[in-house]
């Protein structure tokens, strides 16, 4: 996203002095700014309303066919920032750990609502690193028959990104930044070190 408002609010974000309340402050900020974007082609049905004056014509989004997915434990820190904009949206959760013997990620916690070939998701996580997490929860969404996909990160390594895009070529992420690359830890680079303990002042 090329923004000013964006800039200026990663900038805070990155800076390691910004403390754990104005963080989360600033992750609600910088989603609802990401939301405008990552929700403009969300499908619209026609309707009418009367105003005062005469009766109009209008657009309306089915906001109950939105769910909104964060991943634990991270993509908590978005889910206020999509509910101010869609308050009447569901939230499913999911849960991630890596498997100790085949290295891959696997859900410990999975909780979406009923009838998601109907439904619209938003899959939250403020950092796409390697890529393994989100490509496994959008691989366990559309196991439930999911069509409508849509991601929503606000730092992401151009490896994950990469990874994501191949596997999941049908699905449209939305990003404040494409960081420079991925640490030998995983970290991304410059990134904003590890979101889930700034957000929740764990270390
Ligand atoms: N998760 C984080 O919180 N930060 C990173 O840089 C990479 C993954």
């Amino acid at each position: 996203m090329n923004h000013a408002l964006i800039h200026h609010k990663l900038s805070l974000l990155r800076d390691k002095n910004t403390g754990s309340k104005e963080f989360r402050e600033l992750v609600t900020e910088v989603t609802m700014l990401l939301a405008y974007e990552t929700t403009k082609s969300l499908t619209l049905k026609d309707g009418e309303v009367e105003t005062p004056i005469a009766s109009a014509r209008v657009k309306t989004i089915d906001v109950t066919d939105i769910v909104l997915v964060p991943i634990l434990r991270a993509g908590l820190g978005m889910v206020e920032g999509m509910l101010n904009l869609i308050p009447n949206a569901k939230v499913g959760y999911v849960g991630m750990e890596r498997d100790h013997k085949t290295h891959q990620p696997v859900d410990y916690y999975f909780k979406i609502p009923n009838q998601a070939q109907k439904k619209t998701f938003i899959v939250l996580d403020p950092m796409l690193a390697t890529g393994g997490t989100i490509i496994a929860t959008v691989d366990r969404i559309k196991d439930l028959g999911a069509v409508k996909i849509l991601c929503m990160c606000i730092i992401s390594a151009p490896e994950g990104m990469d990874t994501f895009s191949k596997r999941h070529e049908d699905v449209k992420v939305y990003t404040a930044s494409l960081d420079d690359h991925l640490n030998s830890n995983k970290y991304i680079v410059p990134g904003l070190g590890d979101a889930g303990d700034r957000l929740f002042g764990t270390d």
